[in-house]
């Protein structure tokens, strides 16, 4: 059920924000319960139990301080499912069937602590360390074994529809749905995520505008399901000449946007002129482009205005035209 970085599946701010207090709950539980556990063993003493648990606490801490100040991190997620398992597993031996509940608990927490598969095989490896040694009778491991199966099986299927229709969303949030281009809302959070890598790393960033020439003729003479056509096909031919670090998007009508991402302003105005060409030779239809390079300092506006401007040159000149906003 998370959404973690660096995976196949999307970030979605509010789910980023309701899993780092759902980490944040369990690492202070972990805390507050390890704590007396500890101190109760080391006064009556078995001191062992609690020399082991004080690099655990001590990790929990860490934790919950780098949640608070960073945020989600699915590494001290994987870490506090880990250990949150580790301990009812434990208690689960000592107890026999009546810590086994605790170890339940933890199975159906682990889907939202961790991802689906992550969760699932903690699940496992739980199950099978528990069965030969916390239960007396074959009656009862059958019975938690398959209380386990089913929990794990109807959890493991709702996250993974949970997952399908969260991508589901993004794509209608998202994209636009006749070119499958990124929208207005996709163009500003990926203007923001370049300008960050910008500021950090110093890469080169560049937008490209482009709009098609005398595209109102299309629709008056061909019908606006020609024009539509159109735009899917361009969409097309310029999605199969990006780079997987271009992005493309419709900013309006018939205008996309690329941001060509660790691109100068000449590595982009080569790719814009084999683009004009492109388009050229592929149908009747031409476009024209307007290039402009993020400046240090500079606003995302501005650098898309600037790219606008560089456009509306090229529509001056003629049409057909790659021209660029040289600052
Ligand atoms: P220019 O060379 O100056 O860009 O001329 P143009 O005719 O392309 O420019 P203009 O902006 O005047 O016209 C854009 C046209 O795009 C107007 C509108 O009918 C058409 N258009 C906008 N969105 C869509 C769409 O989703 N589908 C279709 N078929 N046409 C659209
Ligand atoms: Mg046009
Ligand atoms: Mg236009």
């Amino acid at each position: 059920m998370p959404i973690h970085q660096n995976t196949d599946h999307q970030i979605y701010y509010r789910d980023v924000v309701f899993y780092r207090q759902v980490l944040i709950a369990v690492a202070l539980c972990g805390v507050t319960v390890a704590m007396p556990f500890a101190a109760w063993h080391f006064i009556w003493g078995n001191s062992m139990i609690t020399y082991l648990l004080l690099p655990v606490i001590a990790l929990q801490i860490v934790s919950l301080v780098l949640l608070i100040r960073h945020g989600f991190n699915q590494w001290i997620a994987l870490f506090l499912a880990s250990v949150q398992m580790g301990v009812t597993v434990i208690i689960n031996i000592q107890m026999g069937v009546l810590g086994s509940y605790w170890v339940i608990a933890s199975a159906v927490a682990n889907y939202y602590i961790v991802s689906r598969n992550r969760a699932l095989a903690i699940n496992v490896i739980a199950c099978i360390a528990v069965l030969p040694l916390a239960f007396e009778s074959s009656d009862i491991m059958v019975r938690f074994a398959m209380a386990n199966a089913m929990i794990n099986v109807f959890l493991y299927a709702y996250a993974r529809q949970l997952e399908t229709k969260n991508r589901e969303l993004e794509e209608l949030l998202t994209k636009d749905p006749l070119t499958r281009a990124g929208n207005r809302t996709a163009l500003e959070n990926a203007l923001i995520r370049v300008k960050n890598q910008h500021l950090r790393h110093n890469t080169p960033v560049t937008v490209l505008m482009l709009d098609l020439d005398h595209f109102k003729k299309i629709n008056d003479t061909e019908g606006h399901t020609a024009g539509d056509k159109v735009l899917k096909r361009l969409a097309d031919l310029l999605r199969a000449r990006l780079r997987a670090t271009d992005s493309l998007f419709r900013y309006g009508g018939e205008e996309f946007v690329i941001i060509a991402d660790n691109t100068t302003l000449d590595q982009a105005a080569y790719l814009a002129e084999d683009i004009r060409r492109r388009v050229e030779k592929a149908n009747e239809l031409t476009v024209s482009i307007g290039l402009a390079e993020l400046q240090a300092g500079e606003s995302t506006e501005a650098v898309v205005a600037r790219a606008d401007q560089a456009l509306y040159k090229a529509k001056q000149m003629g049409r057909n035209w790659v021209c660029f906003d040289p600052v």
